[in-house]
């Protein structure tokens, strides 16, 4: 578990902690995945469709920082306006937008490991075949 976290953080491959999951880039620009992990090879595209159950995950982390940062408006800061608070959650949602798409991904890949596009492509010849008779 907590080796995941850290994988997490560091944006490491969830299965063998070494390759880097994303293509470098600076902290602004859009987050790139690569195909395979660099080191030990294993595919991380997944078929077409796989990352939208990260979609889920990374809601859930919006929800928990969403709780975390009214916590602390409200009850360390002693914040009153309902739509300064709201303002804050949303700014905090907004800056670590980029993250969230990243660790809910690396989640999303270590709860269900990506069958590979290349399984994908299997099927669909298999598809093609049956429909060719
Ligand atoms: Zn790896």
């Amino acid at each position: 578990m907590a080796n995941l976290l850290v994988n997490m953080v560091k944006e490491k491959c969830p299965f063998c902690s070494e390759g880097d999951v994303f293509r470098k880039g600076s902290f602004l620009s859009i987050p790139d995945m690569n195909d395979q992990c660099p080191h030990c090879k294993k595919e991380m595209l997944g078929e077409p469709g796989y990352y939208f159950g990260a979609m889920y995950v990374s809601y859930g982390f919006a929800v928990g920082l969403g709780l975390i940062t009214f916590a602390l408006c409200h009850y360390v800061f002693h914040m009153q306006s309902v739509w300064a608070i709201m303002g804050i959650i949303g700014l905090m949602i907004l800056i670590v937008a980029f993250k969230n798409y990243k660790w809910s991904r690396i989640l999303w890949m270590k709860i269900f490991p990506p069958d590979g596009a290349t399984n994908f492509k299997k099927s669909q010849e298999k598809v093609d075949l049956k429909s060719e008779k």
